[in-house]
């Protein structure tokens, strides 16, 4: 292979990696923005800052907890902060 060609190869290459890369951000960006876009909102689920009985948050399967035990942390399925004591209709119980 001439030299000429070698450079035309890996340029060609380099090229196909960047616009894959540049395919592979937009689709992150846009699977993070679908996700975003499915959470409830509070007033869908009746969230509530409070414990409903015994059910919380902070013992519900989606619950992503915050950085202490009672601070504020987010959920897989409702949108904004969630309280580790507070509640909603999606309570799914972690056992
Ligand atoms: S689904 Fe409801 S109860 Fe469970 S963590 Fe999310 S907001 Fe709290």
């Amino acid at each position: 292979m001439a030299e000429e060609d070698r450079k035309m190869s890996r340029r060609a290459f380099l090229k196909g990696a960047t616009s894959l890369a540049k395919v592979a951000g937009i689709s992150v960006l846009l699977d993070r923005r679908v996700l975003a876009a499915k959470l409830a909102s509070k007033e869908t689920v009746h969230y509530q800052w409070k414990p409903n009985g015994d059910e919380q948050c902070s013992s519900c399967l989606n619950f992503r907890a915050g950085p202490k035990p009672n601070s504020i942390g987010a959920c897989h399925v409702v949108e904004g902060q969630i309280a580790p004591n507070g509640w909603c209709i999606a309570f799914s119980p972690n056992i």
